[in-house]
């Protein structure tokens, strides 16, 4: 009786969330009257956007929203969650704003509102410092035009941090710069893709051995490649000079926030044009 009842209750459910159609189902959006908090929602294991200094969370990303709230008179609350909840939390409105790093992808763009954004984030591919690898092209076989056919090491085995858009890229197929072949039936198929929870958790199966690359964005590769160095204060592992992708970041907000949404991008225009972001951005990054 009660699995029926609750089975009824989610039909019903699931029917007044179509009826909100593709937006956000549940959620009425940021109300910039009412509301006295801006939960900001983010993975803080993602440096220098975003970690965890003891209890403090800090990076870019946390000094961005700290300055949005301030300029709209809210007070600010962080939520530290796995990189996979975020958009869904977002969409249930459940948190108000992401800024995690976050690159805008069509597919994200079905789920969330993007801000402008406010910064470029490149995917690198980092290898173990005693590694053969030194580019992008000692991976793919490639036609006449250039375009990538086959890999070099059909064992190659990649590492990327789950759902990002390391994951996203790395796992099509080798014509569109992924590693795993081409239409192959999903059953039988071998996944050259090893996904962990976190960044950090990549680059540990990195220097074990699991994997032989780890795809991830270049500011956070930098910061592991700071942090792990051997006995005499070398690095462990290092970043092929060759980029594998180029991409923004933006702030996601729900979809149904269109005032929260007008008005950060106003904030970060300002904050483009009086020097704040600038600021911020070199207080983590520091000038090669
Ligand atoms: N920029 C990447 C993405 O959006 C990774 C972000 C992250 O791990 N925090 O998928």
């Amino acid at each position: 009786m009660m699995k029926r009842t609750i089975s009824v209750l989610l039909a019903v459910m699931t029917v007044i969330c179509l009826a909100f159609t593709a937006t956000s189902c549940g959620s009425k959006g940021y109300d910039l009257e009412k509301e006295t908090e801006l939960v900001m929602v983010t993975n803080a294991a993602f440096p220098p956007y975003e970690s965890k200094d003891g209890d403090t969370f800090v990076g870019i990303d946390v000094d961005i929203a700290k300055e949005i709230a301030s300029r709209l008179g809210k007070t600010l609350r962080i939520e530290d969650v796995d990189f996979n909840s975020i958009i869904t939390g977002i969409e249930t409105g459940k948190y108000d704003m992401a800024l995690a790093g976050m690159t805008v992808t069509e597919e994200r763009k079905q789920s969330v509102a993007f801000s402008d954004s406010y910064a470029t984030g490149i995917q690198v591919m980092i290898v173990k410092s005693d590694s053969a690898y030194q580019s992008i092209d000692d991976f793919f076989n490639y036609d006449e035009e250039g375009n990538p056919v086959s890999l070099k090491n059909p064992d190659i085995k990649i590492g990327v941090q789950q759902t990002t858009t390391g994951d996203i890229y790395s796992s099509a197929d080798v014509t569109g710069w992924g590693f795993n072949d081409l239409n192959e039936d999903e059953s039988t198929k071998t996944d050259r893709v090893t996904r962990y929870p976190t960044g950090a958790d990549a680059v540990e199966a990195l220097k074990t051995g699991k994997v032989d690359v780890v795809i991830i964005d270049n500011e956070p590769a930098k910061s592991f490649v700071d942090t792990n160095k051997d006995g005499s204060g070398n690095s462990v592992i290092r970043i092929l000079e060759t980029e594998y992708t180029n991409e923004d970041y933006a702030i996601a907000v729900n979809k149904n926030s269109t005032e929260l949404l007008a008005k950060i991008n106003e904030i970060l225009a300002e904050m483009k044009s009086d020097g704040t972001l600038d600021s911020i951005i070199a207080k983590y990054i520091k000038a090669e």
